[in-house]
């Protein structure tokens, strides 16, 4: 081990800059992910001689049942027939063992490092953000009508889920600072992350971040005092789902009741004097009106041919058949299907049209409407005999029921991590799947990949691993480890969320990060200051001093009390020495030691005093003497008095009859029972 403070300062900031590229990197780009992960691993290589690693390690023995998730990994290469598939798997997600073992053995973060790693992170969210408007606005990139697109370097889903975490971040200082300027940046950052994730349509992320917030205001729900707080979030709690429900409501409603219905009689012709055909069995619909009714196919494929250099019987640019794309684009128009209707389409229709837009309301509503459109309309289409193909939702269910099956015929040791792939493939083929081979993908669910990959058993060992952790380090009382543990726990639900680097990493870094790699003593030591203060807000209203405290032992409050000078008529019921007094009481001691003292002001020397007298271990203090004498309150000249001689203090100070009181410290030293203190 080499001891020199100025190298193993110079390694810290090398893991703060590393820590920092990461969550900078993250969200952008693979490449500068995986060199920042390198450059952290090469400084935990150089601080093998500087740091004892080996001591936080043991003070933090759960992370090996983390790391144990990577380890299942390698095991399971016996029982993998495609090597192949199994390294760049390994590779792919070594940041599962790395990180963790990293950030479990450096020095932990303190507060300012803390601050700058969360406030790069919120910073490139907000660049993200940027991005995704730029994109959507059509200044940057070439999107076109394809919200998934406005996300420029990561998976849409990926960044969703970041920018969830970000908003979390976010509230997380929002309650954290009392600046009233930086409580509206923190805000604006929040509400930037919440309407990206709307342009970026992604369900997945608004639904998990909703089911978040729930969770978590349902777990600090207890802690907030102020009762008109309590009926807001409970009336925020009823309002929201029965908003969103009436939502759902409306949304299948405009789906099924056209906007311009179709006269009753199918007895009339074309302009151009042609009857029209009707498919009475086909249940389509765009908005509301039938697809396959009031049709002349000789009349709109002559006028489509006029307009477009695509021909009608081919395909679009993004696969599907010309003919089906005009007839619903059509029909989401209200039109008959006819020569008038193909002659009235705008340029920027037929252009539509050409890439695949099948309703009119994607054209200019790229918000979520359209997204809940199209998932109303795969569901209403499979349930009455569509194909699955190319339709996200239904797919997935696919995926499920398919991933259900390979699960089930290998479940006591799985197929080997090489192996999920082919076994998809191979099932599809057993299970004559609908689904055209270009959409045949496995689930997008993480623990049916691992049930498939695995088996139960090892299934069992990855769920110890991903919540064993959490449990021992009590990381639900920890609002930003809570916050990102529910999104990424919810994200793999729906999400093979560690089979890409991105998603591997974003997930084993905050997981780490936020265990083991930030020191959650402050974190706690911020909670009760937090605490102490409040208490001496909350004095005000009745008119006694603005002071707080409380006492602190094994990282719980055990008595919390403010100034109470006026209430009591009593000049020395100042709130460290109320404190202290019910901490006694309440531990049935006079002997605090092991206890520590969060005031919200520096002490005056009598609570000093008191708090020397009680023997707590440590005393932390928020506004200082002089702020405490701006507001009136000067124990300064107290302070001042104390270093004096006796006679120039201001409070004539006189002794007398010394010889007299003798007796009494005679007599004290001579009684047998007395209690020392
Ligand atoms: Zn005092």
């Amino acid at each position: 081990m080499i001891q020199s403070k100025a190298l193993e300062r110079s390694l810290k900031l090398m893991f703060l800059i590393a820590t920092v590229l990461l969550v900078a990197s993250v969200p952008f780009s693979y490449f500068a992910t995986s060199n920042a992960i390198m450059l952290l691993s090469l400084t935990w290589l150089i601080g093998l001689f500087v740091f004892p690693y080996k001591n936080r390690l043991k003070a933090n023995p759960e992370v090996w049942l983390f790391v144990m998730i990577y380890l299942l990994h390698i095991i399971w290469i016996w029982n993998t027939s495609n090597y192949d598939y199994a390294l760049e798997d390994l590779r792919k997600k070594l940041p599962l063992l790395v990180l963790p073992v990293i950030y479990a053995s450096i020095p932990s973060f303190n507060r300012t490092g803390r601050d700058i790693i969360l406030h790069i992170f919120l910073l490139a969210m907000i660049v993200s953000g940027i991005f995704i408007f730029l994109s959507r606005a059509g200044i940057m990139g070439d999107a076109g009508s394809n919200a998934r697109n406005f996300s420029p370097f990561i998976n849409h889903i990926r960044l969703s889920l970041m920018l969830s975490l970000g908003i979390f971040i976010a509230v997380w200082y929002i309650r954290k600072t009392s600046r009233l300027n930086q409580k509206l940046i923190y805000s604006l950052s929040a509400i930037l992350f919440l309407a990206s994730m709307v342009v970026l349509q992604v369900l997945t992320g608004l639904i998990i971040t909703s089911l978040v917030a729930i969770i978590l205001l349902i777990l600090h729900f207890s802690r907030f005092k102020n009762n008109l707080l309590k009926r807001s979030i409970l009336t925020g709690l009823i309002a929201l789902p029965l908003a969103l429900g009436l939502y759902l409501y409306s949304q299948i409603h405009a789906f099924y009741i056209p906007e311009d219905p179709y006269p009753k009689t199918f007895d009339i012709k074309t302009n151009q004097g042609n009857p029209y055909k009707h498919n009475l069995h086909s249940e389509q619909l765009e908005n509301g009106n039938y697809v396959y009714r009031f049709v002349s196919f000789n009349e709109i494929e002559n006028a489509w041919n006029e307009r477009s250099q695509i021909n009608y019987d081919s395909q679009s640019k993004n696969g599907y058949e010309i003919k089906h794309i005009l007839i619903r684009f059509l029909t989401s128009k209200g039109e008959f299907k006819d020569a008038e209707a193909v002659q009235k389409l705008s340029k920027q229709e037929i252009r539509a049209i050409e890439s695949g837009c099948t309703n009119v309301r994607f054209l200019d509503k790229k918000g979520l409407n359209s997204r809940l459109y199209a998932l109303i309309w795969q569901i209403h289409m499979y349930y009455h005999g569509g194909n699955p193909s190319g339709k996200s939702l239904i797919q997935r269910i696919v995926y499920l029921e398919t991933g259900w099956h390979i699960a089930r015929d290998n479940l006591l040791t799985g197929v080997g991590t090489g192996d999920v792939n082919d076994s998809f493939m191979h099932q599809y083929r057993e299970d004559n799947s609908p689904l055209q081979p270009q959409y045949r993908r496995r689930t997008h669910n993480q623990y049916v990949t691992i049930l498939i990959a695995f088996g139960v058993f090892g299934f069992f060992l990855f769920l110890l691993g991903w919540f064993m952790p959490v449990i021992k380090k009590h990381g639900m009382k920890n609002f930003l480890f809570a916050s990102f543990f529910l999104i990424a726990t919810f994200s793999m639900l729906n999400e093979d969320s560690l089979e890409t680097l991105t998603g591997a990493t974003f997930i084993s870094l905050f997981y780490s990060l936020f265990l083991w790699g930030i020191n959650h003593k402050t974190m706690f030591q911020e909670k009760h200051m937090q605490k102490a203060i409040q208490l001496a807000k909350d004095n005000i209203p009745s008119g006694n001093g603005p002071f707080g405290a409380v006492i602190v032992k094994d990282g719980k409050i055990i008595a919390e009390a403010s100034n109470s000078v006026t209430r009591n008529n009593d000049p020395t019921a100042h709130a460290e020495v109320n404190v202290i007094r019910k901490a006694s009481e309440n531990l049935k001691t006079f002997d605090l030691s092991g206890c520590e003292i969060y005031s919200s002001c520096e002490p005056c020397p009598m609570c000093l005093g008191a708090i020397y007298w009680a023997r707590l271990d440590k005393l932390y203090f928020a506004s200082d003497r002089k702020e405490a004498a701006e507001a009136g309150f000067s124990d300064e000249f107290i302070y001042d008095e104390l270093g004096k001689n006796i006679r120039e203090r201001s409070i004539p100070t006189r002794q007398m009859m010394q010889d007299n009181a003798k007796s009494v410290f005679t007599s004290w030293k001579d009684f047998e029972n007395k209690i020392m203190y």
